[in-house]
């Protein structure tokens, strides 16, 4: 065994969309870190869709940003398409999406990687996990290399005793075309319990291959929605791999078009006829796979009466002609693809470049863990990512920069940090993780967050910049930005108070529905830039709202509310079709307790209470 001189101190295991967070936070806190990866190939690499964000999604990368984190900046810097999701809803449940350019985004974190001062990268495949006085204290590879660590994070991913499946065919490997990881061994021996999930992905096809006269367009936003609060880089700044900068003093992008098309009534025969063929309905596949991502094999068994689901056609990147068929996420064997995405308008013709695969691999149930993602077996070793039940990479990240964060304080000797669940959606898919577990691979959504209204994706800045420039997460150039837009956004709210438009102030003015910045005079509206405003006009607007939210959001009273035996949840209008299922099966007694249930949001919560205080009154 050959032992590396160096104790870091701290170790990342896996460069995945939590490994890197991870690494990079525990660096910006001055930690000398090593980050161990089984494929440097694969650094950043998104395993599914080449898509950033999305609802709830969106709002966790801002706030992965105003603690100064990658995963922002860089799909800022690689995307294709910028969207706003829900743009003519709230302000609260709105979220950006970037479509990015899948290999740009993965070069562009890879060159920081290797740029980051303190850490230092080795492809390497970790076998074991070296434990002494029951505390985690560095790590072996598989290939004899023994390295000393004052702290672990394991970032494995989907790699973990990983199953790949197309049709009838079964082979080990966590991604196509990479290895599996057998880590999950050495962690049984300290005695932590293992799950079993399984996700999939739909076939690539080349973009010259589909009719796309056939198909409906779908062009990104102007202006751009981004997600990093801080400006790009001014073109030549720099020379990371990056697609777009400023210029002109403007964030400037030649988006890429997406298209959208449908399944139809032949492709659902074709794969009804043959889902015995299919290892999830053959029984081959026994993890249980994601409810808000499912498999075409599941649409179509689960959803019989509909006659087409919607696909999305969206490039992987400007310099490739390959395209991701977004709906259509399968394990069926080859030939089954091939014929029933020929029975899809626009793709009667295409190429499959790459064919559908699910995916099957170990977890590590989160209720092992403490809110700082250490693992509560051994300590001085944290999970994060994949490896603790979720799905989507956003929810990796997020994970990843708390635990690379608490990691380097543990070994720093300071205070833990952990987010709450009334500030930030990093605190609510925590708490969610490590107090309810999960039986199904989590996904965030705003409702599961009691405090919705106040978690706006464009005030992640205010809620967090302050805190994770105390801690070290925040540098001083971020910090400089944000205290002088935090004085005008507070300079802008003192004049809305102090000045009238047609006798009445602003402040008021702006909580009115209908307020637009066109009604004040122009004097005023230019008095700060537009972004500014619409900040100070959606606090205005949610400032009621929030109040009541905060009176009646008391949940210590539902713990008093009843559920009668016998109950027939499917009644309640309004429930979720997962909390619905998870009621019905697990019958709690009282509101309070279905609220602790993995999958029953607070909104859930909310509508049973009101269903059973109605029933009680009729
Ligand atoms: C086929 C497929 C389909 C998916 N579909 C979806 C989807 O539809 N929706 C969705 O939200 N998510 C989907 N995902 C999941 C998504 O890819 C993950 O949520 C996300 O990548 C998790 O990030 P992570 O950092 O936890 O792990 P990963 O991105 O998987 O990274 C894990 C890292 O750990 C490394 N590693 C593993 N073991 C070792 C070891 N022993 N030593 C050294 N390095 C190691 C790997 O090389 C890799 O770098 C899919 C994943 C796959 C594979």
């Amino acid at each position: 065994m050959f032992s590396f001189e160096k104790e870091y101190d701290v170790i990342v295991v896996g460069s995945g969309h939590a490994g890197i967070e991870a690494a990079l936070a525990a660096c910006r806190l001055g930690c000398e870190t090593l980050m161990l990866t089984q494929n440097l190939d694969t650094v950043g690499q998104m395993s599914c869709n080449p898509a950033i964000g999305g609802l709830a999604k969106g709002q966790l990368v801002r706030e992965i940003d105003a603690l100064g984190g990658a995963m922002g900046i860089n799909a800022d810097a690689t995307g294709i398409q910028f969207r706003m999701l829900n743009r003519s809803k709230g302000p609260s449940v709105r979220a950006p999406r970037v479509q990015c350019d899948k290999k740009a985004y993965q070069f562009r974190l890879k060159a920081q990687l290797e740029r980051q001062p303190g850490l230092e990268i080795l492809q390497a495949t970790v076998s074991r996990l070296l434990v002494e006085d029951e505390s985690a204290r560095g790590v072996e590879t598989d290939i004899g290399i023994s390295i000393r660590g004052r702290s672990v994070v394991i970032t494995a991913g989907t790699f973990l005793r990983a199953l790949l499946h197309v049709g009838e065919l079964s082979k080990s490997g966590g991604r196509m075309a990479d290895g599996s990881s057998g880590l999950t061994g050495d962690l049984l021996k300290l005695r932590f319990e293992v799950g079993r999930f399984k996700t999939g992905t739909p076939c690539r096809i080349n973009r010259r291959s589909i009719d796309f006269s056939r198909c409906q367009v779908q062009l990104g936003d102007e202006p751009l929605p981004r997600f990093g609060f801080l400006p790009l880089p001014r073109e030549n700044d720099n020379d990371l791999h990056t697609l777009n900068w400023t210029k002109n003093g403007k964030f400037h992008v030649e988006q890429l078009p997406c298209w959208i098309t449908n399944t139809t009534s032949k492709t659902h025969e074709i794969i009804s006829a043959n889902l015995h063929r299919s290892p999830l309905y053959s029984g081959r596949i026994e993890g249980t796979g994601p409810r808000y991502c499912p498999s075409i094999e599941d649409k179509v068994v689960k959803f019989a009466s509909r006659t087409e689901h919607h696909i999305f056609l969206e490039p992987e990147g400007r310099h490739t002609e390959e395209f991701y068929v977004n709906g259509i996420s399968t394990s069926l064997p080859f030939d089954i693809q091939f014929a029933f995405l020929r029975t899809i308008p626009g793709l009667e013709k295409a190429q499959i470049l790459r064919p559908g695969y699910a995916v099957e691999y170990d977890y590590f149930p989160p209720t092992q863990l403490a809110h700082t993602l250490e693992t509560k077996r051994v300590p001085g070793l944290y999970f994060a990512g994949q490896i603790n039940g979720t799905s989507g990479y956003e929810e990796a990240a997020a994970q990843g920069l708390m635990a690379g964060t608490n990691a380097a304080l543990k070994v720093l000797n300071r205070a833990p940090y952990v987010l709450s669940r009334r500030e930030a959606y990093i605190g609510v898919l925590i708490d969610d993780l490590v107090s309810q577990g999960t039986d199904e691979p989590y996904r965030l959504f705003t409702s599961r967050a009691e405090n919705r209204l106040a978690l706006r994706h464009d005030n992640a800045d205010q809620r967090l910049t302050e805190r994770g420039f105390q801690v070290g997460l925040v540098d001083s150039a971020r910090w400089k930005q944000f205290s002088e837009k935090r004085s005008a956004l507070q300079q802008l709210r003192d004049t809305t108070e102090k000045t009238r438009v047609d006798g009445e102030f602003i402040s008021h003015l702006m909580k009115r529905a209908d307020f637009s910045l066109s009604r004040l005079p122009s004097e005023i509206a230019s008095l700060a830039p537009e972004d500014h405003w619409d900040l100070v006009v959606a606090d205005a607007k949610s400032e009621g709202y929030i109040r009541r939210q905060a009176v009646n959001g008391d949940v210590s009273r539902y713990d008093e509310q009843a559920i009668p035996d016998q109950f027939d949840f499917a009644r309640v209008n309004g429930l979720s079709r997962e909390a619905r299922e998870k009621l019905a099966r697990h019958k709690p007694t009282s509101v309070g307790q279905a609220l602790r249930m993995s999958g029953v949001t607070p909104a859930d919560a909310a509508i049973m209470s009101i269903y059973l205080k109605q029933s009680r009154r009729e």
